[in-house]
C-alpha cells in the first residue's frame, strides 16, 4: 500500500480542487481519495507531497511519436537507419512520460512493437494506443507521393502497412490489415490538411461516402474507434455522416453549424491540435504557411462553437513532424482559444480518457481507477504553462509505480 498526502488534488472530473488530499494506492489502483490526515498500517509507503498539486496522468490523443521531421527524406525513411530512428522514437516516448503523460494515442507512424516494448518494460513510456498507419485513398494524406507526384519506392515496413485504400472492398481490407498489424484505433483522412501536398488542401475531399461507411463499420465491428483527420468541406461531412468517433483538426467546422450539432448529439470528440498549426504558420513551404494562416481564425471560432454546443474537446498536439515540444503546450493553446483552465485540464484527462474509450480506467483520480498520477510544483489552474517545464513535474506514477521522480 502506498499513500500520497498533503497536496492539492485536481481530480480531472471538473470538481473544485481539494486541499490536503490523501490518496491511497494499492495494487496499481486508487483505493481511496479523502482529505486530511489518516492512519495506515506499519510498512505503508507514505509520501508527503504537501504544497504540490496532484493531477491524473495527462493524455495526448493525437501524437506521432515516430515522426521527427516533415522533410520528405525523413518521411520516406531515407535519412537514417531504421534502428537509429527506433531509438530516437524510444527516447521521445520516455521523455513524454517524464512530462507527466501516462497515455498517448499515436495517430500514425508508430508500429505496435513500441506498445509491446512499454508493456514488457523494455523502455519506459506512457500507455500507448497506436493507429499504426494513416489510411486514405490515392492522393490522400496516407499516400506517399512527392510534391511532383513521385511515389515512394522504398519497400514498405511490414510493421507499418501501406495506408492506401480505394473502393469499399479495400476500405474493409485495410482496416483488417491495420488491426492485424496491431492497431488499437483506425486513423483515416477525408480531407487534405495544412501540410499536405499542393492541390490537396483543407477542404479537398478524400474517400466517398460508401468507402467511409465501410471503413467505419469494419473498424467498429473489430472493436476499434475511428479517428478521422478532417478539416472542412465535403470530406468533413462524409466523415461525420459515416459515424467516425473523433474529428481531428476540424478547423472549418464553424462553416458547418449542423455538423457541430451532429457532433454534440452523437458525442463525437473534437481534437483540434492547435500546437501543430503554430508550427505550420511559420513553415518554409509557402502553400503550408498560407493554409495555416488562413484557417487560424476559423479554427478558434470552431472550437468556441463546439464548446458552446457541448462537443467534447480533447487535447492533442499532432507532435512529431515538428519535433516533440512539450505535449502540455496544447493546454495553453486551448485556453487561449477559449477553454477555461479547468476545461483545458479536463481535455487532457477525463475527456481524453473518454475519447480513448478508457474512461473507466484512467483520466480521473477516483476510487477504482488505475493509479496514473502526476505531482507538480505550483498551481496549473493559475498557470497552465508550468506543465511544460520538466523541473515542475516532480513525480509521475503509472499503475501506482514510480516512473519519474525529480
Ligand atoms: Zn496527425
Amino acid at each position: 500500500m502506498r499513500v500520497l498526502r498533503g497536496a492539492t488534488l485536481i481530480d480531472g472530473t471538473g470538481a473544485a480542487p481539494a486541499r490536503d488530499a490523501t490518496i491511497v494506492l494499492r495494487d496499481g489502483r486508487i483505493e481511496a481519495v479523502t482529505t486530511g490526515a489518516g492512519s495506515w498500517p506499519a510498512g505503508t509507503d507514505v509520501l508527503d507531497v504537501t504544497g504540490k498539486t496532484i493531477l491524473p496522468g495527462l493524455i495526448d490523443c493525437h501524437d506521432h511519436l515516430a515522426f521527427h521531421s516533415y522533410d520528405l527524406p525523413h518521411r520516406w525513411g531515407l535519412d537514417e537507419p531504421a534502428s537509429t530512428r527506433s531509438l530516437r522514437t524510444a527516447r521521445a516516448i520516455e521523455r513524454t512520460l517524464g512530462m507527466g503523460y501516462t497515455a498517448i494515442r499515436d495517430a500514425g507512424g508508430l508500429d505496435a512493437g513500441f506498445r509491446i516494448a512499454v508493456e514488457e518494460g523494455l523502455i519506459r513510456g506512457p500507455r500507448l494506443l497506436t493507429a499504426v498507419a494513416i489510411v486514405s485513398p490515392i492522393g490522400g494524406i496516407g499516400d506517399r507521393v512527392s510534391p511532383s507526384g513521385h511515389e515512394c519506392v522504398v519497400p514498405p515496413d511490414p510493421a507499418l502497412p501501406r495506408g492506401v485504400a480505394n473502393g469499399v472492398e479495400e476500405a474493409r481490407t485495410i482496416v483488417r490489415t491495420m488491426v492485424r498489424a496491431g492497431a488499437d484505433v483506425i486513423k483515416c483522412a477525408t480531407t487534405g490538411g495544412a501540410s499536405s501536398r499542393a492541390g490537396h488542401g483543407p477542404k479537398d475531399g478524400a474517400f466517398d461516402p460508401d468507402e467511409m461507411r465501410a471503413l467505419v463499420d469494419e473498424s467498429h465491428a473489430l472493436g476499434r474507434k475511428v479517428m478521422c483527420h478532417a478539416l472542412g468541406g465535403h470530406g468533413l461531412r462524409i466523415a461525420l455522416e459515416a459515424g467516425v468517433d473523433s474529428i481531428e483538426h476540424g478547423c472549418y467546422l464553424d462553416e458547418e453549424p449542423e455538423l457541430i450539432a451532429m457532433m454534440a448529439e452523437r458525442g463525437v470528440f473534437l481534437v483540434p491540435t492547435l500546437t501543430v498549426y503554430e508550427y505550420h504558420r511559420e513553415s518554409r513551404a509557402k502553400h503550408v504557411r498560407e493554409r495555416a494562416r488562413a484557417l487560424h481564425g476559423h479554427h478558434v471560432e470552431s472550437i468556441q462553437r463546439a464548446l458552446e454546443a457541448g462537443v467534447p474537446v480533447v487535447a492533442g498536439t499532432d507532435a512529431g513532424g515538428h519535433g516533440h515540444p512539450p505535449n502540455a503546450a496544447e493546454l495553453a493553446h486551448l485556453a487561449a482559444a477559449g477553454l477555461t483552465p479547468m476545461q483545458a485540464i479536463r481535455s487532457a484527462t477525463s475527456v481524453a480518457a473518454a475519447c480513448l474509450g478508457l474512461e473507466h480506467e484512467i483520466g480521473t483520480v477516483e476510487k477504482g481507477k488505475r493509479a496514473d498520477l502526476v505531482v507538480v510544483d505550483g498551481d496549473p489552474l493559475a498557470d497552465l504553462k508550468l506543465l511544460q517545464d520538466p523541473a515542475r513535474i516532480r513525480l509521475v506514477l503509472k499503475d501506482g509505480v514510480t516512473e519519474v521522480q525529480r
